[in-house]
């Protein structure tokens, strides 16, 4: 049977953070389900569409090369509806710091207490990348910041057309 992972998050943008993730995360699951949750408040720098295509152009080639199937989504229903939608029994996250351990472990328990069959998969953030949060990468921007370091080039591209 294929094993099916579903990364959830914002990607408001992807950085290279979450390409850190994703090419870990291409090493364990036959099929990749990235998956922007569309219930975040916060209000977007780009809009879920051009999220979508931003991940595809990215990760689609990582993927390929891996012969990993790759799937593009999005959800507006709870996280473990949304992996079971897609067959998914991996649920995966980053973890960078402590905050981010304190919040997911709260998160994975009643997750699982809701779907057990579900398990979830913490991945460390690496070291070169474990500081990169989109929110900094979107407070850098906004404030006329380079955030070259942060993000893929098409990614850069993309935010500079935005000024
Ligand atoms: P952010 O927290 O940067 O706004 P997301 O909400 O899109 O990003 O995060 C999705 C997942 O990716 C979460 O599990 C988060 O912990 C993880 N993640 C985000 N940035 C990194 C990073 N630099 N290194 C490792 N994991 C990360």
């Amino acid at each position: 049977m294929a094993r099916v992972g579903l990364y959830p998050g914002s990607f408001d943008p992807i950085t290279v953070g979450h390409i850190d993730i994703i090419q870990r995360a291409l090493t364990i699951v036959d099929h990749l389900v990235v998956a922007i949750g569309k219930s975040a408040t916060k209000s977007p720098l780009f809009k879920l569409e051009e999220r979508l295509a931003m991940i595809e152009e990215e990760i689609g080639p990582m993927a390929a090369a891996r012969s990993v199937r790759l799937d593009v989504t999005s959800f507006d229903s709870l996280l473990v509806d949304a992996a079971r939608q897609h067959d998914a029994r991996i649920i995966i996250r980053g973890l960078r710091t402590a905050a981010d351990f304190e919040y997911e472990a709260q998160m994975t328990a009643m997750n699982r207490t809701m779907a057990p069959e579900i398990e979830t998969v913490f991945l460390p953030a690496s070291p070169e990348v474990g500081f990169v949060s989109s929110t900094l990468v979107r407070q850098i921007a906004g404030m006329g910041g380079s955030v070259e370091k942060f993000v893929p080039t098409s990614v850069l591209n993309k935010i500079i057309a935005l000024k």
